[in-house]
Parts: structure tokens; C-alpha cells; sequence
């Protein structure tokens, strides 16, 4: 039985004091959640949700990490620099450092391979665009990029959560239907049982596009759908909260 798994995405937003206020709100409305919960936060503010995280059963992420393990790479941070700040996941693969910064299917999949090897979890991103959608491609596209990662890690693809995350979803109002991400997420768990049965039926899936409190609960409620990666909806506490509350 897969654990469901609400992800918050905060992408490029926050500052101490909105840190702090949205923090103390989710605390205290998750001292009693059924699901795993998660927020991946800007690298700056990751020692201040450290501390704010401390004592309760919310997880820290982030939201990229460099490939290198360390070196000459100005502006990159380390998977060991995260692990030190108590992330224990983080996120790689999102659409938006796909398309802004020309990330590959093997740049994500090496810095998959990078987040196991700190002892934290990828949430490995995959979705398809709208043009990609509307050539029939969604399948073959999300399990491209599934497969370049677990054709790199094979039996360690059991430590990883996937998000799909149709990009024309992703902070577009504009959500796929439970029937639409319901068949992709079988796609993709069809893939990962290829690897192995035991993967496939292990691995957690989340959606994430537009997810809101008024349709997380049916696309949770599908089979194969084992939470959310939220964006927008995860800065501010009373929607990400009833998202939560929306997972089994
Ligand atoms: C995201 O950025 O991962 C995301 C799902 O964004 P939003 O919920 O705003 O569509």
C-alpha cells in the first residue's frame, strides 16, 4: 500500500517574514495528516525551514541540485549541501528548468542518481506540452523521460517518487481530468513495472498542474494517482492544507 504524498513546490517566491507566517500555519494544521508532506523550498531559505521544520513531521525539499559533486560550478549547489540542511528530497527534472535552462532526460537522470547517492529522494518530473499532447505523444514523451532515469539507476528506481506534470497543466489553471491523468500515471507505472513488479507497485506518483482544493480529492481518488506536487496552491496555508486533507 503506497503512502499518499502532498509536495509543495514554492518555485521562486517566499521571503522570511511569508516564510515564517505560511509555515506556522501548515504546522499546525498537519499534526494529524494521513499522508506524507513536503516543502521544496529556494535554496536560500533552507536553513530558516530547517529550523522551522525542526520538531514536526513536515519534510524539507529543494528544487534542483547541481550534477557535480562538488568543484569549480559557481552558482551550483551540491546534493551534500542539501543533505547537511536537512532536505530529504528534492526535485529534479521540473519542466521549467527543462525549458529554461535546456535540461536533458540524462541531466535529469545523472542528478537523480546524485540525490540517491546523498541518502534523499528525487522527485523525478515528467510531462508533456500541449503540442506534445495534441500529436498523440504524451506516452511516448513521459516515458522517455522516465525511462532515461531508470535505465540509469535499474533496481534503485524503487527510492524515487515520479510527478507528472503536464506542462500545459502547470500553473495554467487549466488541469487534466482525472481520466486524463489517471491514464498517463498507468503509462508510468506500467514503465517502472517493467523494471521491476515490485517498483512499479512501490513507487509513489504525484500529479501536479493547477491542483487546487476543489479537484485534489478525485484525482487522488485515482488508482494509480498517489498525491500532488503542488505549486501555486502551496503558498497559501488554508489551500495547501485542504489539498492535503484531500489525500488518502
Ligand atoms: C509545479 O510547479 O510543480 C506546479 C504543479 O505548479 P502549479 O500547481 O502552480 O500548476
Amino acid at each position: 500500500m503506497r503512502q499518499q504524498f502532498v509536495a509543495g513546490n514554492w518555485k521562486m517566491h517566499g521571503s522570511l517574514a511569508a516564510n515564517a507566517a505560511l509555515l506556522g500555519e501548515v504546522l499546525a494544521g498537519t499534526t494529524a495528516t494521513r499522508c506524507d508532506v513536503a516543502v521544496c523550498v529556494p535554496y536560500p531559505y533552507l536553513a530558516q525551514c530547517q529550523h522551522l521544520l525542526q520538531t514536526s513531521t513536515v519534510a524539507l525539499g529543494a528544487q534542483d541540485c547541481s550534477v557535480h559533486a562538488s568543484g569549480a560550478h559557481t552558482g551550483e549547489v551540491a546534493v551534500g549541501m542539501l543533505r547537511e540542511f536537512g532536505c530529504g528530497y528534492v526535485i529534479v527534472g521540473h519542466s521549467e528548468r527543462r525549458a529554461d535552462h535546456h535540461e536533458s532526460d540524462a541531466l535529469v537522470a545523472a542528478k537523480a542518481q546524485r540525490v540517491l547517492e546523498a541518502d534523499m529522494t528525487p522527485i523525478v518530473c515528467v510531462g508533456e506540452t500541449l503540442a506534445q499532447r495534441e500529436a498523440g505523444e504524451t506516452a511516448t514523451v513521459v516515458v522517455r523521460q522516465l525511462r532515461a532515469v531508470t535505465e540509469l539507476l535499474r533496481q534503485q528506481s524503487r527510492r524515487i517518487v515520479v510527478a507528472y506534470e503536464p506542462v500545459w497543466a502547470i500553473g495554467t489553471g487549466r488541469t487534466a481530468s482525472p481520466e486524463q491523468a489517471q491514464e498517463v500515471h498507468a503509462v508510468l507505472r506500467a514503465h517502472l513495472a517493467q523494471v521491476g513488479a515490485d517498483i512499479g507497485a512501490a513507487v509513489r506518483i504525484l500529479y501536479g498542474g493547477s491542483v487546487k482544493p476543489d479537484n485534489a480529492q478525485v484525482l487522488f481518488a485515482q488508482p494509480d494517482i498517489d498525491g500532488g506536487l503542488i505549486g501555486g496552491a502551496s503558498l497559501k496555508a488554508s489551500d495547501f492544507l485542504a489539498i492535503v486533507a484531500a489525500a488518502k
